[in-house]
């Protein structure tokens, strides 16, 4: 048996190993679910094995089940990577095994989580003093965030939730965007407020929440409390909610408390040049966004960040609801997200914002918009391409009319809609097997479209360029299987 200064170095090569590939090797897996289940598969061990062993034979048998999502051309999803010193630190973090539930269970990790948090609110311009919460990801940020909301909206109505629950409690009014991601309905879901028990507000052709009607809609709920959820960053075109004027309309109610959802957007905020789309974001009264997305640190990593921390500290502590804290200025990290133990989140996010630096931060996030654009730039003039979006941040919606259908160069009728989308899935297709970049499929306004997401930090123009030549190869050969 290996002592364990060898496993771990062996361990360390197979993880250098697999990256030193992860821009070259085909991006999507190759093995099926049989393959997999064939090789993992099999009698649970009676007797154990070597460490070395397991680990290297854990390497081989799950390389072709891996996605390249820790390399530069998958736009997917907004995944991003994981930057050198977090992935470092979050070996560390294994390593080290500190229980993040309490300060006095793990100091070191509770500090840099207190520092993270100064360094994020700064960063997105969010008032000094919002209290932070380190989650899983943007589904539980969101549910913390919301709890915070439903503890202080009923605060106000005379209703303590968190000891005498959601039973005959004043009804709160649930105002969400009809573009809202599904997390959020999910949130609402765990925290007894119904995931289909809202107020949806219609959209624009962006997909931004529209003002005018969410005005319509509060001043039809009376004096119920209120929880207006809104958008910075819509996972299909990228688009903000105009927060100026929700704020507006929110801030009109006696009580009401307002969320965004910013899980990649609120990046945005970091950035000289993207700042203006996140106007009015300071004035909400929460916020959830993820580190595992855009500032590029491993799963799992969401925020929660919220300007009452007296209203988040009751929604999520285990102690008392009402507990006045006195003494220490040592954070208690249970305090703030729905976990007790917990693996350190704090440590990944610390090396990030300190690998980049605020100007890095800033140029990453340009840089993933900048080929975004050069992507939907290098698709347009394709044949029977149609971009659907307008590409303000990091995300490119791209249709694709087969030469049979695209008519509009010649005036004649508009294409079958049918058609274009089961032409545009073909596409999808043709580019996942092709394996040069891997990006998905979206269905936007009725339309299927590809959706491309950049957000990795290793994604460079030269791989926007070869997955546009790749994506432009497959929709010409999808093309011509069509005209034959
Ligand atoms: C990704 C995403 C989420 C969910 O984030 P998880 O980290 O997967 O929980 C929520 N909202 C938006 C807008 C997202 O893009």
């Amino acid at each position: 048996m290996p002592d364990r200064r060898t496993l771990l170095r062996q361990t360390a090569e197979l993880a250098a190993d697999f990256l030193d590939g992860v821009g070259t090797r085909r991006v999507g897996a190759t093995a099926t679910h049989d393959d997999l289940v064939a090789a993992f598969g099999g009698e649970l061990p009676s007797r154990g094995e070597a460490p070395g062993e397991i680990v290297s034979d854990l390497a081989r048998i799950a390389d072709p089940g891996l996605i390249a999502s820790a390399g530069p051309r998958y736009f997917g999803f907004v995944i991003g990577g994981s930057l050198p010193s977090a992935l470092a630190a979050d070996w560390l973090t294994s390593a080290w095994d500190q229980n993040a539930g309490l300060y006095s269970i793990g100091p070191a990790a509770s500090v840099a989580e207190e520092v993270a948090a100064g360094w994020l609110v700064e960063l997105f311009g969010l008032p000094a003093g919002s209290s932070v919460g380190f989650s899983t990801g943007a589904t539980m940020a969101s549910f913390t965030a919301l709890a915070a909301g439903r503890h202080r909206v009923l605060e106000r109505a005379g209703w303590a939730v968190e000891e005498d629950g959601l039973q005959g409690a004043p009804e709160i009014a649930v105002v969400v965007g009809a573009e809202a991601h599904v997390t959020i309905h999910v949130s609402l879901q765990m925290l007894g407020l119904g995931r289909s028990r809202v107020h949806k507000i219609e959209a624009d052709g962006q997909g931004r929440m529209r003002p005018d009607r969410l005005r319509e809609v509060l001043a039809g709920l009376g004096d119920r409390p209120v929880l207006v959820c809104a958008q910075s960053g819509n996972v299909n075109t990228g688009a903000f909610d105009p927060l100026p004027e929700i704020v507006a309309a929110v801030r009109e109610r006696p009580n009401a408390w307002l969320h965004v959802d910013g899980a990649f957007g609120l990046w945005a905020a970091v950035s000289p040049s993207l700042r203006h789309l996140t106007d009015g974001l300071a004035d909400a009264d929460s916020w959830t966004t993820d580190a595992h997305k855009w500032l590029n640190v491993p799963y799992d990593s969401g925020i929660a960040i919220v300007r009452d921390a007296a209203a988040h500290r009751a929604a999520m502590t285990l102690g008392a609801a009402y507990y006045i804290e006195t003494g220490g200025a040592e954070r208690d990290p249970y305090n703030w997200v729905a976990e007790s133990s917990r693996r350190a989140r704090g440590f990944a996010i610390y090396a990030a914002l300190r690998e980049l630096g605020r100007d890095g931060l800033i140029a990453m996030i340009d840089r993933c918009c900048a080929i975004a654009r050069r992507m939907a730039e290098g698709l347009r003039d394709a044949p029977g391409v149609t971009i659907l979006n307008d590409v303000v941040l990091n995300q490119v919606l791209v249709r694709f009319a087969s030469p049979a259908t695209d008519r509009s160069s010649d005036g004649a009728s508009e294409p079958d809609p049918a058609v274009v989308d089961a032409f545009t899935r073909d596409v999808i297709a043709a580019v996942q097997a092709d394996g040069t970049c891997w990006l998905g499929g979206t269905t936007w306004h009725g339309m299927a479209a590809m959706r491309i997401s950049v957000s990795n930090w290793s994604t460079t123009e030269a791989d926007a360029d070869l997955s546009v030549a790749a994506i432009r190869r497959c929709a010409a050969q999808v093309g011509s299987a069509v005209r034959v």
